[in-house]
């Protein structure tokens, strides 16, 4: 059945509201989250930001001791570089979705325990079936491993599986996972300075084939 523009519009409407109402649902449910003792010690929770309509997903660890004081991602040293990345792939924080798979800061920026991880990522599991992004960009060795183990992914190291893209379904969507290194791990070794553009030149070639940029 054909409909009118107009109600194209408005159903396009509906749906972008809905998205955004949605993700604010969930966000509110994490800053009020008491699931584990990392409420604790948190200043704030990092539920995650950015447009409810991104096509791309970025997916990190954990809020470092910024994060954690302005309850927004990667706002520190390692996402200014992040930001750098996202110019180098021609996207900005205003059309993706940067999200960790724990939400709240773990004392002394430790590593996240499997039990917390187990425990919080059903949150990160909502907001991927709420935003339907067509890219997964995994940041680093934890973010890959969990995804990975949500689509059956073998993942031994990142510097084995970074720059490489997988077309998989997770959640019951269809998503091409792209796993790449943490930014935080340039500010310490170069090295990954470089594969890290590298990887962001190839992840924007493949949002141009997608007709995604
Ligand atoms: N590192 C992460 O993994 N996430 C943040 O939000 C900040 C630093």
């Amino acid at each position: 059945m054909l409909i009118s523009e107009k109600k194209r519009k408005n159903l396009q409407r509906i749906r972008f509201l809905s998205r955004k109402v949605l993700l604010e649902a969930i966000a509110e449910e994490i800053t009020s989250c008491g699931r584990c003792k990392l409420w604790k010690t948190r200043k704030n929770a990092v539920p995650g930001e950015g447009s409810s309509e991104s096509k791309i997903l970025f997916i990190g660890e954990a809020p470092g001791y910024w994060e954690d004081i302005k309850g927004k991602p990667f706002v520190g040293a390692a996402g200014k570089f992040l930001d750098t990345l996202l110019s180098e792939a021609s996207l900005s924080r205003e059309n993706v979705f940067v999200g960790n798979i724990l939400k709240c800061r773990p004392p002394k920026n430790r590593e996240p325990s499997p039990d917390e991880i187990k425990t919080c990522t059903p949150y990160l599991n909502r907001q991927i079936q709420v935003i339907k992004p067509k890219i997964i960009v995994t940041l680093g060795n934890h973010s890959t491993a969990y995804i990975s183990s949500k689509v059956a992914l073998l993942f031994n190291s990142i510097t084995r599986v970074h720059g490489k893209f997988h077309e998989t379904s997770i959640l019951g969507l269809n998503v091409t996972v792209f796993p790449t290194f943490h930014p935080a791990a340039a500010l310490y070794h170069p090295k990954y300075k470089e594969q890290l553009i590298t990887d962001f030149h190839a992840l924007r070639d493949r949002l141009v084939e997608k007709e995604l940029l």
